[in-house]
């Protein structure tokens, strides 16, 4: 998809499965069962929408899926179906790993950067090897610290290597990556988690990330059990949702296995989506 100067398609990595009372929180499953239907053992389908923004000049992916470093049990449990991946759908794009020179990590849970790396034999190693690859310090903490409820989310295979060949940039406040290419913290679903915001000739994309997993999320009170400060992530939904309302942005949903994009609607203060064809 064209985008102002910019070039933006998704890479897919698949897609899994997880719990659907985790991600839908406090709401009933007679209502969110209406809107995705769970599989036997109670999970839903989440996609794994990466977005590669091609500059003219740069290539950058905004988060890496899942990857590939997994146990048959951990494939089992999260049902990772790899109907197409990462690495394939950059090669269909006509990229090699080489062309890769930014990877933006929303955060650094399994399903956001398991992509970063990945085995040549029995070692791991970063899978885009020309890259930077850039973190939220906070983000960063936590995952190398993370606590009883966090854990499982966190596989240091995912960034250690990337620390160690000094691959990884550690950011402190929101920056512009490149022009037109913007970090924007958005707290809540971790302490550390941020947004991007691709913006160009008058036109403005905010890649949500967990802030809004799947347009089922976008009602303000859908917030994930899976978020640890539930609190934050409503504050900054009402911030963020106002902002894209009022400019006009296209909104990108990372975990939608059918509609990864669209647009907010508001009234009375509430939300609705807006459907927006990927191609317009
Ligand atoms: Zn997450």
């Amino acid at each position: 998809m064209k985008f102002g100067s910019f070039d933006l398609q998704i890479i897919s990595d698949g897609s899994f499965w997880l719990d659907g009372g985790a991600m839908f929180g406090v709401v009933p499953k007679v209502l969110w069962e209406k809107k995705t239907a769970p599989d036997e053992k109670n999970r839903i389908r989440l996609g794994l929408n990466c977005l590669l923004v091609r500059t003219g000049n740069h290539n950058v992916l905004i988060d890496t899926g899942c990857g590939e470093k997994y146990t048959e049990k951990e494939l089992r449990m999260y049902r990772i179906e790899h109907e197409v991946t990462l690495a394939g759908q950059l090669r269909k794009a006509g990229l090699s790993p080489e062309d890769i020179d930014v990877v933006i990590n929303t955060h650094l849970h399994f399903d956001h950067c398991g992509g970063n790396t990945c085995y040549d034999g029995q070692v791991v190693v970063p899978s885009f090897p020309r890259a930077e690859y850039i973190v939220r310090a906070e983000e960063y903490e936590d995952a190398m610290c993370p606590n009883e409820r966090s854990s499982a989310s966190y596989f240091q295979h995912n960034w250690k290597v990337l620390k160690e060949k000094r691959m990884l940039r550690i950011v402190e406040r929101d920056e512009e990556v490149l022009p037109g290419i913007q970090l924007i913290h958005t707290p809540g679903h971790t302490r550390g988690h941020q947004s991007v915001l691709i913006q160009s000739d008058g036109r403005s994309l905010l890649y949500l990330a967990d802030l809004c997993p799947t347009t089922a999320h976008v009602p303000l009170p859908w917030v994930m059990a899976y978020d640890l400060h539930p609190m934050t992530t409503l504050d900054v939904r009402k911030q963020i949702y106002r902002q894209a309302v009022a400019g006009k942005w296209l909104l990108f949903f990372e975990h939608d296995p059918e509609q990864p994009t669209g647009y907010l609607q508001e009234g009375d203060g509430k939300y609705l989506f807006a459907p927006s064809a990927w191609e317009p």
